[in-house]
């Protein structure tokens, strides 16, 4: 396999052999030891405890508390009931200012709840919500804050904290990717008045599917507790409004195993993401979406943008690099505010997201991890570096061969009407 001199007709989209043999996905699950998971499974099985408080749940507790270095975790079922418990108990109405450029748990969690998204921009060098645009956004009506640390890249803490503060509005922190990762020294987790986490399969750390809610306000916490679980105080008493939230001993074995072995997981995903950093630092088309090496990363997420210059579009090559079994992804893509229920809103009301539209259209990210290899990696580069130079005479091939644009038009650019049905 020669991936630094190709021809046209190499490529697998054209009926070449793909450079890998086997798929390469943009966040494979990594896990621990298995013998770990056994011990633990075992525990719950000796014990016939599964779910409810039990051992392994409260362990797992203590030990991410711990190390996130937060007073009070509280394990869920998963990060979308993590946020919507967090909603719930904190009283949230009226409208909820978030980035567009987020997953779309949140917004849903809000229309749910009938409560209002709205949508703010975002740094066009982070991805991360503006704490500028943010302060715009502020009504008589703004019941929450809720930025993300998008792809591990902590946002403007101190930004959105000292706006909090000053207006008197609750603020939460979508945290999914912000596992392990500092802000100015400390651990995301105990900012703001809440901060939620994902440990979906496809986490930097996961329990299969689970979340939780950090924070430091230990009534909080008690109340965030009952309420995963029926808001049950005793055995039949129950204190308020609740849900099944709870997170199964079998997750939590999952996650006590993952927890054991995450350091080394860090340090492989480190140096994927160095070997990404070397190979691409000459490419002047391509900008890795770089870590700040002052702070702690988990290096999960490998976060790119092509230049405005590049000679074809990310669209292209990612349908090129999916042909080749590199499983690219175009993460996030195309925004909320360009999903349902929100793209079928009255022109009147959609958000004027200029920055978000931008990266949008150029940002993708590539295999990262423990699962990848700096080898996999730098031949990764030299793939994208190829496609790339060719890239005025692969679109060319592409559209000759009827494979289309993808998305020249995003969902919901809004076409003129001829004047005749007007
Ligand atoms: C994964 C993710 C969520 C949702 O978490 P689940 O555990 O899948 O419910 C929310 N926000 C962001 C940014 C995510 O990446």
């Amino acid at each position: 396999m020669n991936l630094a001199d190709r021809s046209l007709n190499d490529y697998a989209v054209f009926g070449g052999q793909p450079a890998f043999t086997s798929a390469l996905h943009v966040n494979k699950p990594w896990v621990g030891r298995k013998q770990t998971f056994d011990a633990h499974v075992n525990t719950a099985w000796e014990n016939r405890w599964f779910s409810n408080e039990g051992s392994l749940q409260r362990t797992l507790e203590s030990k991410l508390a711990q190390r996130l270095g937060v007073r009070n975790c509280v394990l869920v079922s998963n990060g979308t009931a993590a946020m919507g418990l967090v909603l719930a108990e904190l009283g949230i109405s009226g409208e909820v200012i978030l980035p567009s450029f987020t997953f779309i748990s949140t917004p849903h969690q809000l229309v749910s709840r009938g409560i209002r998204p709205v949508y703010c921009d975002i740094d066009p060098a982070t991805g991360n919500m503006s704490a500028a645009h943010c302060e715009r956004l502020i009504t008589d009506k703004t019941g929450a804050i809720i930025p993300t640390h998008l792809w591990g890249r902590a946002c403007d803490v101190d930004a959105f904290e000292h706006v909090s503060r000053r207006r008197g509005i609750p603020l939460i922190f979508d945290a999914a990717h912000g596992f392990d990762c500092s802000y100015g020294g400390r651990k995301i987790g105990g900012f703001g008045n809440a901060e939620v986490f994902s440990f979906h399969a496809t986490k930097s750390f996961h329990t299969a599917e689970g979340g939780a809610i950090t924070c430091t306000d230990d009534d909080l916490a008690d109340r965030l507790r009952r309420a995963r679980n029926f808001g049950f105080v005793g055995p039949d008493r129950v204190a308020g409004v609740g849900t099944n939230a709870k997170m199964s001993e079998l997750s939590a074995a999952m996650g006590l195993t993952n927890l054991e072995s995450f350091d080394d997981a860090v340090a492989q995903s480190r140096d994927v993401y160095l070997a990404y950093r070397d190979a691409l630092a000459d490419n002047p088309n391509v900008s890795l979406i770089p870590f700040n090496e002052q702070e702690s990363n988990n290096f999960w997420y490998i976060a790119l943008t092509l230049s405005p210059s590049c000679p074809i579009s990310r669209d292209d090559v990612t349908t090129i690099l999916r042909a080749e079994n590199v499983l690219a992804r175009r993460y996030f893509y195309p925004g909320c505010h360009r999903m349902e229920p929100f793209l079928s809103a009255p022109d009147a009301q959609q958000p004027d997201l200029p920055a978000t539209e931008q990266i949008a259209k150029v940002c993708f990210t590539l295999p990262g991890g423990p699962e990848v290899t700096p080898q996999i990696a730098h031949e990764v580069c030299m793939l994208l570096d190829n496609i790339i130079k060719n890239g005025a005479r692969l679109t060319q091939k592409l559209r000759a061969q009827g494979i289309p644009a993808a998305d020249t038009a995003l969902p919901g650019d809004r076409v003129p009407k001829p004047e005749s049905m007007t």
